[in-house]
């Protein structure tokens, strides 16, 4: 438990030369603790999200439990919720196992069966899938997993939230039972902790903190109706003491027209969006930078490349629609080990809304804190933004609650 380094591990010499290739000087956490347990061929219990090394962590004693043994025989099987995922972990394996002579296949939807087929028929070693494809090719016979001795289960709170848990039950029929299997998950919701006791033999349980560079930053949502999202966030920066605000919003039309708005409101505002020139956005970027502005509004793909240390506000005005981009939006502040806000305005009415929340959770690992503005009435039926009125409130005294999500 207590290693400093990769070479403490009972790893084969040419895993350790690709991680020293890879630049992974030191074990993350979850590493330190998950490695050697797994390489005894103990099930591992793992409660760890993205970002903390855990793909090595398991990817690293899957290889090395392999390399001995024949070639081209499918003999572990690693799960995931997603391509985006699945791809990760494929590349990782051929990252780190590229002197084992091992071959790793990723097994998904929406690309052609008979590619799989023919690459599962050359043979290969180890499978990333994706549920759904996978129970295809299991129904169709076109893989086999009799030879299967490792299993892995990768973000197993998200399978359950996608609806995956009866495919996995019937994967799962599929393998033998004399194996080892790794989990891994984010949360533990009591589906999940159900699912632990039936498929996990005698479990270590390893758990590991939040990442370093998401603890700068403070998460927290801010629900609101959807036709009242302008006022609040109107209040937002009026009672909210910030540096630089960084705002993302869907769409062109919106950036521009927020921006507009807050202009009219007597803000230092500019926007970015993929209309201007590049000489306005570079102007735009540049008043931004050098304090001509204290408020951007961007769309997502017009804010790629800003990287300014003086963004104290992240404010989601809308969601993005996945959850690598809250995490890059939201990366934009907190930079350098200065502190920073990510507020995300969002309405509980909208399920779209509740859906992406509670996929950012589950990455994150932990509840978004939810806040609402002590002076904004929540309640008012129109929007006082037609009129130009706007009043004024005290100071933040932001309190939690949380009163709409069902947890
Ligand atoms: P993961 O949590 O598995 O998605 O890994 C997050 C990132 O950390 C990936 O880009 C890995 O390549 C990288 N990584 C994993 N382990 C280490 C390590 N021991 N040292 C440095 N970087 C690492």
């Amino acid at each position: 438990m207590s290693s400093h380094s990769f070479d403490s591990f009972q790893l084969r010499p040419e895993l350790l030369k690709q991680i020293h290739a890879a630049n992974y000087h030191t074990p993350t956490p979850i590493q330190a603790q998950a490695i050697p347990v797994a390489l005894t061929g103990k099930d591992v219990l793992g409660l760890a999200q993205t970002g903390t090394g855990k793909t090595a962590a398991f990817v690293l004693p899957i290889l090395n439990q392999l390399i001995d043994g024949p070639r081209g025989q499918l003999r572990a099987l690693i799960i995931a919720p997603t391509r985006e995922l699945a791809e990760q972990i494929h590349e990782s394996i051929r990252t780190l196992g590229k002197g084992t002579g091992l071959h790793s296949q990723t097994i998904y939807g929406g690309v052609s069966m008979r590619t799989q087929v023919n690459a599962l028929r050359r043979g290969v070693d180890i499978v990333v899938a994706c549920p759904g494809r996978l129970l295809d090719h299991i129904q169709q016979r076109t893989i086999i997993l009799a030879k299967v001795k490792i299993l892995v289960l990768d973000e197993a709170d998200q399978m359950f939230d996608m609806g995956f848990l009866p495919a996995i039950k019937n994967i799962i029929h599929s393998i033998p039972q004399q194996r080892q299997t790794l989990l891994f998950s984010a949360t533990m919701p009591p589906d999940i902790q159900k699912l632990t006791a039936t498929i996990l033999k005698d479990p270590v349980t390893i758990q590991v903190e939040h990442t370093k560079p998401l603890e700068a930053i403070t998460h927290a949502i801010f629900p609101v109706k959807a036709h009242l999202k302008t006022d609040l966030l109107l209040a937002m920066l009026e009672q909210t003491r910030t540096q630089l605000v960084l705002i993302f919003t869907k769409t062109k039309h919106r950036a521009k027209s927020l921006d507009t708005l807050l202009q009219k409101k007597g803000y230092r505002c500019a926007s970015l969006q993929g209309n201007l020139s590049q000489a306005k956005r570079q102007a735009a970027l540049n008043g931004f930078k050098d304090g001509t502005y204290d408020i951007m509004v961007a769309t997502d793909i017009a804010a790629r490349g800003i990287d300014v240390s003086l963004v104290s506000h992240v404010i989601n005005f809308d969601l993005p629609d996945t959850t690598e981009a809250y995490i890059h939006r939201t990366g934009r502040t907190g930079r350098a080990s200065r502190t920073g806000d990510a507020f995300s305005i969002v309405c509980p009415d909208h399920s779209d809304d509740r859906d992406m929340i509670r996929q950012i959770e589950r990455k994150m690992g932990s509840p978004l804190k939810e806040l609402t503005l002590d002076a904004f009435d929540y309640n008012r039926v129109n929007s006082e933004i037609p009129k130009g009125a706007f009043a004024r409130g005290p100071r933040p005294a932001a309190r939690g609650g949380r009163q709409w999500r069902s947890k």
